[in-house]
């Protein structure tokens, strides 16, 4: 700033102010040489001036002198023009000392002196023409020398004067040169330093602008930048808070799974990754989903301890030169960073999410990642927690069999499909035969182990797609969609030839065999209501104990 100030305001103006000053010094220093020198040939003329005068007068009187001794006319004639001519230059000396008071008066006494002495000649000449030379000789007295002595001091006085004045003017000329080569010596370098100074101070200046131009050219480039960075952050930011809201929405957790490895490939564009779901035996990590090109390299299962992160409950960054987990296998490539991040609800680790991105340094991923990582961890959980209560509501604790409400509501949703694309559907019934009996040897504990081996049994010989339950008590049934009768029939042999086979142990011992009753009704052969297919069902069932157990009695074989 005082640069600045200095370059375009107090340096151009001082520097004007110093060459102004040299140039009056100059102007004022030469008007006085010249007046100097004027008055030195004025001078000069009042001392010729002086010098003619008395010479004139000296010319004069020795004219007259030789006149008188000669007596020839030319001499005459001569003093006479000397006399004539004497006013006239006392005349000129007076109008030439006219500026200088002392001199002017003193031009005035030597007018009269010459005057007095111009009479004693003409005196002395009318003596010589009236009574001889004798009488004339005579004539000149004691005046004559006095008059003569005082026209000398007074010229010679006169002259001196104007000597003093010569050396005055001489000294005051020398004064003038003195002060026009110090302004000279002193003036001219002390301008050019100033103009030098402004100079330096316009090109400090200017750099400065530069500079700052610079400076500013390159705070947009970071203005713009840290802007990209923000849209890029916003967009991140919206993306993961979609990701929460459909978080929240979803209802399985293979659902939130594949949102994460989306919202994961938009977060760390180019990564590849692994989720890794924690077993319940906490034993080891399992993958539960991929994403990304390198994805498949990744390995699909490992122990806690192959990671750090699992380890230490908290993220685990490696960069290059950095100690990578166990699981990554070799350390990261340059540029490229790997980052592991538990997945951790309340508490409990859920599994591990682990990707490889290269770092090209523009974004921050890690937090958009824990954050990400942390929004799974407790849909997940919640997820499982849901999935856990539907699971109880819907199942039975002793044999893993669905419950009696689940049944009632897939056979309706069954019958209805089945319905929809004309396709047959089976249903059977049990009954374990003689069960008081058996829980009466055997006790109830007994008894309960008997039905949750029953259970695995039907859960075993039952496809993906049939619905095995628990009716209630010693009661099963089982739902064989798109199953035709007879294939319907065959399997209820093969179970119940299957119970006859099966042998459990309880506590150590074996535990009696045991058999049991099937009745079975088909759709849409019997009926087509779930109502009635179960009616139906019991029905068979019933016949088959009548019968003697250990039987399969279908509902349209025709008995009452
Ligand atoms: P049947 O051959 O006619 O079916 O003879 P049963 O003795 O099996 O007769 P019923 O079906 O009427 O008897 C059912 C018995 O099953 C009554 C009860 O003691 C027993 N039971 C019912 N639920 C359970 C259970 O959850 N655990 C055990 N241990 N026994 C049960
Ligand atoms: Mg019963
Ligand atoms: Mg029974």
């Amino acid at each position: 700033m005082a640069h600045r100030r200095f370059a375009l305001f107090v340096g151009p103006l001082l520097a004007t102010l110093i060459f102004a000053v040299i140039a009056i010094g100059v102007f004022v220093g030469a008007d006085r040489f010249i007046r100097d020198a004027q008055w030195v040939a004025h001078s000069n003329a009042v001392i010729a001036q002086v010098d003619g005068v008395e010479a004139l007068l000296r010319d004069a009187e020795s004219s007259q002198r030789g006149y008188l001794l000669t007596g020839r006319v030319q001499s005459l004639v001569d003093y006479q023009r000397g006399r004539d001519a004497l006013p006239l230059r006392m005349a000129d000396l007076k109008r030439m000392t006219a500026d200088n008071p002392v001199q002017r008066q003193r031009a005035r006494e030597l007018e009269r002196l010459i005057a007095a002495r111009l009479v004693q000649m003409e005196h002395t000449l009318r003596v010589n023409e009236r009574d001889g030379l004798s009488a004339a000789r005579a004539a000149i007295d004691q005046n004559v020398h006095a008059t003569s002595n005082a026209i000398r001091a007074l010229t010679t006085a006169m002259n001196d004067a104007e000597r003093d004045l010569l050396d005055v003017r001489a000294e005051t000329r020398r004064e003038s040169a003195q002060w026009l080569r110090g302004l000279a010596i002193a003036g001219i370098p002390f301008g050019l330093l100033v103009v030098g100074l402004v100079f330096a101070s316009l090109r400090r200046e200017n750099r400065a602008r530069t500079h700052a131009e610079r400076e500013t050219a390159h705070s947009n480039d970071r203005l713009q930048a840290t802007v990209a960075e923000l849209e890029r952050q916003g967009g991140d930011l919206r993306a993961l808070g979609t990701f929460g809201s459909m978080l929240q929405s979803c209802m399985a957790q293979e659902e939130a799974l594949q949102l994460a490895a989306r919202v994961m490939a938009r977060i760390a564009p180019g990564s590849s990754g692994v989720v890794y779901r924690m077993r319940a035996s906490q034993d080891h990590a399992e993958d539960a989903i991929r994403w990304g090109e390198q994805a498949d390299g990744l390995p699909g299962m490992l122990p806690p301890e192959d990671c750090w992160a699992l380890r230490r409950g908290q993220p685990h960054v490696v960069r290059i030169g950095d100690m990578a987990c166990a699981h990554v296998g070799d350390a990261p490539a340059s540029g490229d960073t790997t980052v592991c991040i538990p997945l951790i609800a309340q508490g409990t680790q859920l599994g591990l999410l682990h990707f490889t991105w290269t770092d090209d340094g523009a974004r921050d991923v890690l937090p958009l990642a824990e954050s990400a990582s942390e929004q799974l961890a407790m849909a997940l959980s919640s997820l499982e927690l849901q999935e856990r209560l539907h699971f109880h509501s819907i199942r039975d604790a002793l044999t893993g069999l669905y419950n009696r409400r689940y049944l009632e509501e897939s056979l309706a949703r069954e019958l209805a499909r089945c319905a929809r694309r004309r396709l047959p559907l089976g249903l059977m019934m049990f009954d374990v035969d003689h069960f008081k009996r058996f829980n009466d040897t055997q006790g109830h504990v007994g008894g309960d182990a008997l039905l949750a081996a029953m259970g695995r049994l039907l859960r075993d010989s039952s496809r993906p797609e049939d619905i095995a339950c628990r009716y209630g008590g010693e009661e099963f049934t089982l739902i064989m969609p798109e199953t035709p009768p007879d294939a319907v029939l065959a399997r209820a042999e093969a179970i119940r030839a299957a119970v006859r086979a099966m042998r459990v142990t309880h506590e150590g011992k074996a535990l009696p065999d045991v058999t049991v009753s099937i009745g079975v009704a088909m759709f849409p052969d019997d009926g087509s209501a779930p109502d009635a297919l179960l009616r139906l069902a019991d029905a068979a069932l019933y016949r088959a104990k009548r019968e003697g157990r250990d039987r399969v009695v279908a509902a349209g074989a025709g008995h009452d």
